[in-house]
């Protein structure tokens, strides 16, 4: 008899910052889509920015889920426990000869742009250490100047081929195919400089090995699936389904952002607020 695998579904925080309304609708669509889907929910603490995470803010995350009445299944994930797990996806990478070393600086790389910005609105790095000579490459490596790695994604997608993913509609749960353009981020870094891994590969390898069935995160990050689906492929990880929901917005119409000042749910929580006025303010049901 075949067995029927239970879906698995994870909210996957950083802790910056404290959570905001936008995360509680991230957290709280995830638990309802879990149950929905009669799967289990898994927490991870995206903190590979080791300068900018906190074990406090870590600390306030499962507090503010608590509160919201969320229960997740242990062990909670910390990402900046398995740094080993992410250099070894990234050796993997390397030794495809998918890599290169990139000592450009932020400025360097925006002036190099000009107009050109990846969809995040970012500027489109071009491939500028992509261009170097051999003898300069390990020149400046053996100076000990740093550098992150980035995936040369022409060559990548030469190994790949054309992708997709599956898209699933929040409301039917119907999925539908949706085409994958990773080219429109150019060369895109898969270890930053001030850490041996990237968003992008950190989660990948950890919706694999959190067995990871249905990805529900916000929009903002829909078009960065594309380059998922390439690291998946190339890794050998399976492809989860992925529901991406609305943003919340704040009065100007904006994406609410810790960084600009976004209440958070602690103030919201010492205000007086209560938990069931958070769901029916995000037009979500009581549990
Ligand atoms: N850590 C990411 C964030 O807080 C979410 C990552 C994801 O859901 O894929 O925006």
């Amino acid at each position: 008899m075949g067995e029927v695998s239970q879906p698995i579904l994870r909210f996957a925080p950083s802790p910056n910052g404290y959570l905001h309304l936008g995360h509680a609708y991230s957290a709280l669509f995830t638990a309802e889509m879990a149950q929905k889907l009669g799967g289990k929910l898994l927490l991870r603490i995206e903190d590979i920015d080791t300068a900018r995470c906190r074990p406090e803010f870590s600390r306030a995350i499962l507090e503010d889920l608590s509160w919201l009445g969320l229960e997740w299944e242990e062990p909670v994930r910390i990402q900046s426990r398995h740094f080993d797990e992410y250099r070894t996806a990234a050796k993997r990478l390397d030794s495809m000869r998918l890599l290169y070393p990139c000592f450009c600086t932020r400025t360097e790389i925006a002036a190099a742009a000009g107009e050109k910005t990846d969809p995040d609105g970012a500027p489109l790095y071009g491939g500028t250490c992509r261009h170097l000579s051999p003898v300069t490459r390990a020149r400046r490596l053996e100076s000990g100047e740093p550098f992150a790695l980035r995936l040369d994604m022409s060559k990548a997608l030469a190994v790949t081929g054309p992708l997709d993913w599956r898209e699933m509609d929040p409301k039917t749960l119907e999925p539908k195919t949706v085409p994958a353009h990773p080219e429109r981020w150019g060369d895109t870094i898969i270890a930053r400089k001030d850490t041996p891994t990237s968003y992008h590969l950190s989660v990948v390898t950890d919706d694999a090995v959190q067995k990871v069935t249905h990805v529900t995160r916000g929009r903002d990050l829909y078009e960065a699936t594309a380059i998922h689906r390439v690291l998946q492929t190339l890794l050998g990880l399976p492809a989860p389904l992925y529901c991406h929901h609305h943003l919340i917005l704040d009065a100007e119409q904006k994406k609410l952002a810790k960084s600009e000042g976004a209440k958070s749910l602690l103030a919201l929580r010492e205000g007086g607020v209560s938990a069931a006025e958070i769901r029916r303010l995000l037009g979500l049901s009581a549990p």
